[in-house]
């Protein structure tokens, strides 16, 4: 063994030893080594003496003795590694420490999805990375489109994704101050009553003209704005913004203000009826709530003009509006009008089924929030939209389950496999085979099953490993097959499979998710259920438990008799 890896065992062994009161142990230093010199794996027995030799040294060693020695000969050990900047977000223009102020946003008309996760996380992170605040604000002033159910379930969400927040609040508990400047607006003349219908002003705004209700005077104006408090129906008066019918800019041909809308409000009931609608009340909002930093999804560019428009001619502070791209996964749209019918016509069992780009659906699936952090911050700052692909997500997401998933036996499409001459009662097996989560006992009596798959290939004579087990010889193939044991030593070249004892196994449904459109069409493939055998442990562990089944995959414990795989 060369000098060079002695002496790196001695710089991990002290350096174990001096964080640990002078006490080191063998296994502290056999993965650093191995992730210091990979090839050490092969050696891993000749290395362990050695490891062994040099721990016992150490240990005799007094602390103070082992810290002057660390930092006389391996002073690279001690040098801290600066933290990754994790954000990745580039800075803020007009930022300053402390004072930043951002928001999210979302309407409560549905379920929180892939890209409400996009959206918070930058607002968290611009308020985290310059000390400010962050606001969770119910933009909720549809109430045809929401209900209380909604608000539930994205503050659950926004939860469960760790988003912390300084505040929450509801823009339909600011209605009289929107009220109010409404009529300011109308007031100044900014803003007038149209009571033309919605044919007459779609057509206006195509064609560029303005309609007579926009040279109505300041008392037409007042009168027809009382009115939509008691006599017009929907629809038949809306309050416009005096804009450009000649601009460039669609957003800018008068655009609606406030609209009249019966629906009751899951919160207010029926004590409003006139509705500010999303540029209004955003506008006033973020000016009101100090937002410094408004972020929102590429789509609504064309609205800024609008936006600025709006608190200048109220006089009012103008937060600084920054746009990011909206984030979907390929096949995986998140629009309710899409998502909608596939629940109602049950073609996905509800807003948690393991295909969507739900949160809720994502954490059925074994998605962890810290993943889509991960995933979230590594996209960069792009205005242009792009279609991620999944396989980002998982990468980030298997890295981090990891290291904490139990490793369990299962097999799909079982065969029996019996071995004539076992000669075991029980075996023990690691549950993971780095880190320390315990061992189980497994029963045996030389039945088992084994993989369908597994078994396709077995023919008389072939010899492969039962993994954790013993060698057998194949005796005979088919639907029945058996074996005999032949030894127990390494043999680099045969087939290690894994397998279920029979005398004790749990039976259990696989829900393995699919892309849920292909070329726009919905995916009638999208869901796998897969009939499966595995160890009995699995009954012990919580539901929720994330498992890698050996050779298979990891997968998330759903229920009793039920996992959703989560990927590779
Ligand atoms: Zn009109």
């Amino acid at each position: 063994m060369d000098d060079e890896i002695k002496r790196a065992i001695r710089g991990i062994a002290l350096l174990n030893a001096s964080e640990h009161d002078g006490k080191t142990r063998n296994d502290a230093i056999i993965s650093k080594i191995i992730g210091f010199k990979p090839e050490l794996r092969e050696k891993i027995k000749e290395v362990i003496p050695i490891i062994s030799q040099i721990v016992d040294e150490v240990n005799t060693i007094p602390l103070p003795t082992q810290k002057s020695e660390l930092e006389s000969n391996f002073p690279e050990l001690l040098v801290v590694k600066p933290k990754q900047d994790r954000t990745g977000l580039p800075p803020l223009e007009d930022a300053e420490q402390g004072r930043v102020v951002t928001r999210f946003p979302p309407e409560p008309n549905g379920y929180p999805h892939i890209g409400h996760a996009k959206a918070a996380i930058i607002d968290e992170e611009y308020a985290k990375m310059y000390g400010g605040k962050l606001i969770f604000r119910f933009d909720d002033t549809n109430p045809e489109n929401e209900r209380l159910e909604y608000y539930a379930a994205i503050k659950v969400g926004l939860d469960w994704l760790g988003v912390k927040y300084d505040q929450v609040k509801n823009t339909s508990d600011d209605m009289e101050l929107i009220y109010k400047k409404a009529e300011e607006f109308i007031q100044s003349g900014y803003a007038y009553v149209c009571t033309c219908n919605k044919e007459t002003i779609s057509k206006n705004r195509r064609e560029m003209v303005s309609c007579k209700c926009s040279f109505g005077d300041l008392s037409q104006n007042i009168k027809r704005w009382n009115s939509m408090f008691e006599k017009y129906k929907p629809r038949e008066a809306i309050v416009r913004f005096r804009g450009d019918m000649h601009s460039e800019n669609t957003a800018m041909r008068d655009p609606t203000l406030l609209r009249i809308i019966d629906e009751p409000h899951p919160i207010h009931k029926d004590r409003y009826r006139v509705w500010p609608n999303y540029d209004f009340a955003v506008a006033i909002e973020d000016s009101v709530d100090g937002v410094t930093h408004a972020f929102r999804t590429k789509e609504y560019e064309l609205r800024n003009e609008l936006y600025y428009e709006i608190l200048d001619k109220l006089k009012m502070r103008k937060p600084r509006v920054l746009e990011f791209a909206r984030l979907e996964f390929d096949g995986m749209p998140v629009s309710k009008r899409v998502l909608k019918p596939l629940v109602q016509e049950g073609k996905v069992s509800g807003y948690d089924d393991p295909r969507l780009p739900t949160l809720e659906a994502m954490r059925r699936r074994g998605i962890v929030p810290e993943a889509i952090r991960r995933f979230v911050l590594s996209l960069s700052f792009t205005k242009s939209d792009t279609l991620a692909p999944f396989e980002t997500l998982e990468s980030f997401n298997r890295k981090i389950i990891d290291p904490t998933s139990i490793r369990l036996f299962m097999v799909t499409d079982p065969v029996k496999f019996a071995v004539k001459n076992n000669n075991m009662t029980e075996i023990e097996i690691q549950n993971h085979p780095q880190k320390d989560m315990g061992k189980r006992t497994v029963k045996i009596d030389g039945f088992f099953y084994v993989s369908g798959h597994d078994a396709k290939s077995l023919k008389v004579g072939d010899e492969i490993r039962l993994l954790e087990l013993y060698n057998v010889k194949i005796v005979k193939s088919g639907p029945d097959i058996e074996a005999e044991i032949t030894d127990n030593s390494f043999k680099p070249k045969i087939p290690k499979i894994q397998w279920v004892p029979a005398q004790n196994a749990v039976k259990i449904e696989v829900l393995i998710p699919k892309v849920l459109f292909v070329n726009e069409q919905f995916n009638e493939n999208s869901l796998e259920i897969k009939q499966a055998l595995t160890e009995p442990h699995y009954l012990e562990l919580n539901v929720g438990a994330e498992i890698q089944f050996v050779r298979y995959g990891y997968c998330r414990k759903d229920s009793a008799n039920q996992v959703i795989y989560t990927h590779k």
